[in-house]
């Protein structure tokens, strides 16, 4: 099937209203489901040859989360497609007046690779439950992925609804050219911007997850130790190809010593005295990324790691302290295994720098004290704002989670009923009866009864 061939086959089926009964889109989430279960040592051996995560993190991080969204949305979904009444007021006394979700039609979701499963499947998830159709598109980066993904697909779902079409810049670009009416796409803020002008020549409304330079806070109070544990598990896993990762760390000159030493330790502790020959520890995605990361420490002296293998794409944990602010470490965001001290001289300095910059997607602050999270809170902007932990897995796990994105991190809000909603269009309905004319005769022309009488 060519992709044009594939959108005009989805709009067709699209047409022929089988997504509308609430039966077919639950036929096929649990189909989905069953593909999920029956496929799941597939998936895990993609990743692993895509990424080299380990079975582990791949249920933990990506398919526990895939499988809580499609639970949840065969649970809820005759309430979350049920109409809403409206509340009456005089002139509406005697209507029925109610908001109905109806389909949009059919929808584009566009992935990125880092985790290419969970970013396809999310928003799918929601597309059929709203009854759309879809168009999937993963990334070509993660190939061993988007292949199993286009041929498992069509065992499972209707073939016409939800086409895979796979393929790389160019059909992408190929793809943007149509007509759709919804286009979800996750990945990079440049691609993002592009996405949104190819979606404009349509006036399609979009949903973009993109990344941006997520900082994470330490307060000199706080237990250092318990925070660097979870910071060097939120950065380093997926070998820190995570779009809410932190990027970079602010903190005191006084205790920059001490989260080094932490993270020091955490290290051994999570991958060993060699984190290559643990298999806990992932590979950078491809070799154009591989270069890009390493590139961006040149000139650097880490204090940790550094030691790089372009043969097995692999980059140690590595750490950087006393950063400068406008090093090019500090421009882009890092999408790997480097994690850069900035030292701030407390936490109005802390509210500035982020403030300065393009609002990230996610904001970490580690403090047991209230007042600076709540200072934090009230100042700085982000997607999302997350005290003492990490939100990695309570995003796939934690139901119902919603996830915002402003600035350069994106626009839209996407997971559980937030996704149906979204992939939905609202449509507003009044139903009244043709009885009680006189009601009505107010309106009507002309204005003046006296005359209209006479
Ligand atoms: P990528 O290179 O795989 O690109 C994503 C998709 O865009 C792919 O399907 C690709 O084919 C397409 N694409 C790439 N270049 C294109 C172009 N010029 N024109 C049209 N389409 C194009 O992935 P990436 O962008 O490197 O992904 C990493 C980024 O994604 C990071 O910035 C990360 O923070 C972000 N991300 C965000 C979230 C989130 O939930 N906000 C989740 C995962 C990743």
């Amino acid at each position: 099937l060519s992709r044009g061939q594939a959108i005009q086959r989805a709009r067709e089926a699209f047409g022929s209203g089988r997504t509308r009964p609430l039966e077919f889109r639950l036929q096929q989430l649990q189909a989905l489901q069953k593909m999920m279960s029956e496929r799941e040592v597939e998936i895990i051996t993609a990743l692993k040859q895509d990424i080299n995560r380990s079975q582990y993190d791949t249920s933990l991080l990506e398919l526990i989360g895939i499988n809580n969204e499609i639970n949840l949305a065969l649970g809820k979904l005759r309430e979350w497609a049920a109409p809403r009444l409206v509340e009456k007021n005089l002139l509406t006394m005697s209507d029925e007046a109610y908001i109905q979700p109806e389909p949009l039609g059919v929808v584009l979701i566009i992935g990125a690779w880092n985790y290419p499963w969970a970013v396809t499947l999310v928003p799918l998830v929601g597309a059929i439950a709203a009854g759309n159709g879809a168009v999937v598109k993963p990334s070509e980066i993660s190939g061993y992925s988007s292949l199993l993904l286009a041929t498992l697909l069509p065992l499972y779902l209707d073939k016409d609804l939800y086409p895979v079409v796979t393929g790389g810049v160019t059909e992408t670009q190929e793809l943007l050219k149509q007509r759709f009416d919804h286009i979800f796409y996750t990945g990079s803020s440049a691609v993002g911007k592009l996405v949104m002008e190819a979606a404009a020549r349509h006036i399609t409304p979009v949903t973009l997850e993109l990344g941006g330079k997520s900082p994470c806070y330490i307060d000199k109070n706080c237990d250092i130790r318990v925070a660097c544990r979870r910071i060097t598990w939120g950065k380093f896993v997926n070998c820190g190809q995570t779009c809410i990762a932190p990027d970079y760390i602010l903190c005191e000159p006084c205790v920059q010593g001490h989260v080094v030493e932490c993270i020091r330790q955490t290290l051994l502790e999570f991958y060993g005295p060699d984190p290559k020959s643990s298999p806990d520890y992932g590979r950078i995605i491809n070799q154009t990324h591989f270069n890009r990361v390493v590139g961006l420490m040149e000139g650097y002296a880490p204090v940790l790691g550094g030691q790089c293998d372009a043969s097995q794409r692999y980059i140690a944990p590595t750490i950087l302290k006393d950063v400068p602010p406008h090093s090019k470490l500090m421009q882009e965001e890092i999408f790997g295994p480097l994690l850069p001290i900035v030292t701030v001289s407390g936490l109005d300095e802390a509210i500035s720098f982020i403030n300065e910059r393009d609002k990230p997607l996610a904001l970490y602050i580690f403090s047991s004290d209230k007042q600076v999270r709540k200072l934090g809170e009230a100042y700085y902007n982000s997607g999302i704002a997350v005290h003492n932990c990490f939100l990695h897995h309570s995003i796939l796990c934690v139901r119902l989670l919603l996830l915002d994105f402003v600035g350069q991190s994106g626009m839209g809000f996407y997971h559980g009923k937030h996704t149906f909603d979204r992939l939905s269009h609202q449509r507003a309905c009044l139903l009244r009866s043709l009885g009680m004319e006189s009601i009505n005769l107010a309106r009507y022309p002309p204005q003046d009864r006296q005359r209209a009488s006479r």
